[in-house]
Parts: structure tokens; C-alpha cells; sequence
């Protein structure tokens, strides 16, 4: 993966008293992956940035959904490293909570702190209105989950540069939806390396949670991704 890029999926941030296990990382086992990615060469950039033919060997920290652990443990983190994230906000829930989530609901960042992360060089990307699954929807319904969103997000003063599809999920029609939206950028779920020849709108992702930490981050871009062959 010489010259390949690589998207991380993060969600939660914070200690696992009291932020649970699930979907989430250590605060300081994030600080050990930032330097790791470093040493290794890669350039931690916005999920934007990928858009710029030019760009390569980034490294993209992406955080879905918003949450508030992660405004109260990671972004400090990230801005103690330099290091600037992508953050995808579900525009009916902001402030409130991952109801998608079901018994594990947990709360959203509120517009202060979104404002605040983006002041300080963090990106704030489309995650939809409401966190359906595109790929189950209409492509009438697709262009609403997206447009809702991104109209609220302008209204902000912020013009959204990328988008994540909640769940990965998508069909046959849903990157035209997504590029018809203004969008070179559109993230998935399913595992991979961003590389020339990658179709930015469905971005492949590498995961990263459940106390990942440096040497479970190593294991997904090198063993595992020889195992499962990761490719374009
Ligand atoms: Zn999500």
C-alpha cells in the first residue's frame, strides 16, 4: 500500500468505565495510533482531502455520528496532537441522542461544541437527517436524507465537503445521489485502501474500536489486509 491512503472509522472516545466498550477507543490508545500513523508516513488529513488528486499517503481520522464522548475525550486528544478529524453530524439529532442505537443510545454533541471543533480545523461532514439506511430507500428518499441535512449544515455557515453513508449502506443509485449533492467524497463501511483507482463516493474504511490500539491497528493495515486482500 506504498503510496495508498486510508480512512479510519472511529466513533466513540472515551474510558471504557464509562463510555462502554462498544464502538469505542481509549482516548490515550487514539493519541498512540495518531504517532503511530506518523511514524509509518502517513499525513493525517480531512476526509476532503482525498478529493485532491495529488494527495497521498493520507491518513483520514473520521468520527461518525457525533458523539458526545467524543467532543469531551477525543477532540482534546486530536488538538493536543495536531491532529485534524472529520466529523459526520446527523442533523436531526444534534444535541440529542444515537436513537439508531436502540438500548444504546448515547448522546450527541451539541452546535456550540460543533462550532467549537470546527473553529479549531476540524471538518464537519453530512451524516444525513436521520441515520436511515440508504441502500433501503427510494432514490427520491436517498436525495432527502442527504439535501436535509446538508441544507441544515449551510445554514450553519458550514458547506459540507464530504459525506458518510450511516451503516455503509447503499444501492445501485446511491453515489449519483451523493455526487448530484455536490459530494466528490462519500464514506462506506466495507474495508479497504484508497487508491487511484478507488471511486471517492464509495470510499472503502478501515474500523478502529472495541480497544484497538496500536498493535490492533498494524494487524488491519498490514496482516489483515493481506488476509482479506484488500484492494481497490
Ligand atoms: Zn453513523
Amino acid at each position: 500500500m506504498r503510496d495508498a491512503s486510508v480512512v479510519l472509522c472511529y466513533h466513540k472516545v472515551g474510558p471504557q468505565a464509562e463510555v462502554g466498550r462498544w464502538l469505542n477507543l481509549e482516548p490515550e490508545a487514539l493519541r498512540r495510533q495518531i504517532r503511530f500513523l506518523r511514524r509509518r508516513g502517513f499525513r493525517i488529513a480531512l476526509a476532503r482531502d482525498l478529493a485532491d488528486s495529488r494527495a497521498t499517503r493520507l491518513a483520514c481520522l473520521t468520527f461518525d455520528d457525533a458523539y458526545q464522548c467524543f467532543v469531551d475525550y477525543g477532540l482534546p486528544i486530536l488538538d493536543s496532537e495536531a491532529a485534524p478529524s472529520s466529523i459526520y453530524v446527523v442533523s436531526g439529532e444534534v444535541g440529542g441522542a444515537s436513537n439508531w442505537d436502540g438500548d444504546r443510545a448515547a448522546p450527541l454533541a451539541g452546535l456550540e461544541a460543533l462550532h467549537a471543533a470546527r473553529a479549531r480545523g476540524h471538518e464537519l461532514g453530512n451524516h444525513t437527517a436521520t441515520h436511515r439506511f440508504l441502500g433501503q430507500l427510494s432514490e427520491e428518499e436517498q436525495a432527502q436524507e442527504i439535501a436535509t441535512c446538508h441544507d441544515w449544515m449551510q445554514a450553519q455557515g458550514w458547506t459540507p465537503e464530504s459525506f458518510c453513508l450511516p451503516y455503509g449502506s447503499h444501492n445501485e443509485v446511491t453515489a449519483a445521489v451523493i455526487a448530484r449533492h455536490g459530494y466528490a467524497v462519500g464514506l462506506t463501511t466495507r474495508a479497504g485502501f484508497i487508491t487511484a483507482q478507488t471511486d471517492l463516493r464509495l470510499c472503502p474504511r478501515i474500523g478502529v474500536s472495541y480497544s484497538d490500539g496500536v498493535a490492533g491497528l498494524w494487524y488491519k493495515l498490514t496482516i489483515k489486509a493481506w488476509i482479506k486482500g484488500y484492494r481497490v
